[in-house]
């Protein structure tokens, strides 16, 4: 796959000009040079091979050769909420539901949640989709939902058709529900915080239709309970 760069602006064939962060990336970090063929995209589905014309201080030029439109999304919608864990974990976590498909995160605000609002900057969240967007080849990005209450998450109208609550405690195992996903259109997964969903929270989502499922005996971290469930919904 050619280097890939992100612009937030309409793509089409002909000329077009890159500055800023990407620029920087493709001619000082990459060190791409005119002739040099590259990929850009903008989000919305395509992707657009262009070939670098000029290579100046702070600006590039390329020519938009041709517009293609590689299917590389999920069949169904996956939406996937959890608190926001800190620094390199939040990164992480975004990097694999960005390459694993996900269409939509949603970062959780629980009664045992600590991460401050500030983590879940979402311009920074942003460009943690951008980057392993620009690695993984997606062409459209992982949307970055507003910070939400649990108990506005858990109780609203939704279209999904399967919504799975992570609870290691008496939980169904995720097995016996491998059938219902590969039917359901709409799937939405949620993780609670490091100090676990609280017993009311577990009942108002069992109340609305939320089926909890146990990923094995042992006790996982945030990111490594959304991935791994992600994982299993793509994955079947
Ligand atoms: N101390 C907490 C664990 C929190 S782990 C407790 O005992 O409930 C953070 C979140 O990851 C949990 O709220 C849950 O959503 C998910 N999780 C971690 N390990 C899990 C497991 N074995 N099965 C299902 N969900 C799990």
């Amino acid at each position: 796959m050619s280097a890939r760069f992100y612009v937030n602006l309409p793509l089409a064939p002909g000329p077009f000009h890159l500055d800023g962060s990407e620029a920087h990336h493709l001619a000082t970090v990459c060190r791409l040079r005119p002739g040099a063929e590259v990929c850009l995209f903008n989000g919305d589905g395509r992707e657009y091979p262009a070939c670098i014309t000029q290579v100046e201080r702070k600006q590039i030029t390329l020519e938009i050769l041709r517009v293609e439109q590689p299917e590389r999304e999920l069949p169904f919608t996956l939406e996937v909420g959890a608190p926001v864990p800190k620094g390199d974990r939040c990164q992480f976590l975004l990097e694999k539901l960005t390459e694993l498909g996900v269409t939509a995160f949603v970062p959780l605000l629980c009664q045992r949640s600590n991460t401050h609002p500030r983590e879940s900057k979402r311009e920074k969240l942003e460009r943690y989709v951008i980057e392993a967007s620009k690695q993984c080849g997606r062409n459209v990005l992982m949307r970055i939902d507003e910070p939400m209450e649990w108990a506005i998450y858990a109780s609203r109208t939704h279209a999904a058709e399967m919504s799975i609550l992570a609870h290691p405690h008496q939980a169904e195992q995720l097995t016996t529900l491998a059938k219902r996903f590969k039917e359901a259109k709409v799937i939405r997964i949620a993780v609670g915080p490091e100090g676990g969903f609280a017993d009311d929270e577990v009942a108002l989502a069992v109340e609305h239709g939320w089926q909890t499922v146990s990923l094995g005996p042992r006790i996982l971290r945030v990111e490594t309970a959304a991935i791994a469930l992600a994982t299993i919904v793509c994955g079947v």
